[in-house]
């Protein structure tokens, strides 16, 4: 049985006094033993006091990128794997589209990114999704399948078990429009039929989480889709009765 995991991805938002405010709130909310995994994901330069502020409570961390070269070296300005580990978080956001469209990061790249965070130990959420401009040529299945295959190209299925994967259509990112609930199912379905090609055991535990819009209103019906196992939330993770609201939804 897959656990549902809400992700809350709060981009480059926020200042000390912000997160401090927000996570009050946000564990005022949320249940003292929620039965979903949960992580909210800061700016990197807000890690270790989000890591702080959390404390005692069950919501882990989470960053918004990595480096994509392994070790320790000469890359100015770059974080580590090994440093986010070392910091305590528990996942890493790889390959988010604002990243692929803003940072020119191929789906090569990505993979080296998701390289990185397992051999650290971490859990990579890897976002696949297709432009508006896919979607209405019908290449959204394409698309994904493409930035799925260069993880399969880099590693071999033994070492993809902590692999979780992001459906985010871009057109549904931050601007209101969200995937209908069969839209997004059939992608999921599609993202683990095609996990299954190469080990049914992994396609069965693998988590594919939505993203592009999730708001309270309507991630209850996203969420009870068969193969969506949990939400990527953007700017409904800065509000903590919506970002709970999306969580007991998950439940
Ligand atoms: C995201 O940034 O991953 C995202 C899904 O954003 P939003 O929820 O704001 O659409």
């Amino acid at each position: 049985m897959r656990s549902k995991l809400v992700a809350g991805n709060w981009k480059m938002h926020g200042s000390r006094a912000a997160i401090s405010d927000l996570l009050a709130a946000l564990k005022a909310e949320l249940p003292s033993e929620p039965r979903v995994d949960i992580a909210v994901f800061p700016s990197a330069v807000y890690l270790a006091d989000t890591r702080s502020l959390l404390s005692g409570s069950p919501v882990a961390i989470g960053a918004q990128n990595v480096c994509e070269k392994p070790g320790e070296g000469a890359y100015t300005g770059e974080v580590s794997a090994q440093m986010l580990a070392d910091i305590g978080c528990r996942y890493v956001i790889v390959g988010h589209s604002e990243r692929r469209a803003m940072y020119g990061e191929s789906s090569e790249l990505v993979a080296s990114k998701v390289k990185c965070v397992l051999d650290a130990g971490l859990l990579p959420i890897l976002c696949v999704g297709e432009s508006e401009a896919d979607r209405d040529a019908g290449r959204t299945l394409e698309v994904v399948a493409e930035q799925i295959q260069a993880v399969f190209d880099l590693l071999p299925v033994s070492e993809l078990a902590s692999l979780i994967v992001a459906y985010e259509p871009v057109w549904a990112i931050g601007t209101g429009k969200t995937a209908t609930p069969a839209q997004a199912q059939e992608v999921h379905a599609f993202i683990r039929g095609l996990v299954a090609e190469r080990s049914t055991e992994l396609a069965a535990g693998i988590r594919i989480l939505y993203g592009g819009s999730v708001k309270a209103a309507n991630a209850a019906e996203l969420f009870s889709q068969a193969d969506i196992d949990g939400g990527l939330v953007g700017g409904a993770s800065l509000n903590a009765q919506e970002f709970s609201a999306i969580c007991r939804a998950a439940e």
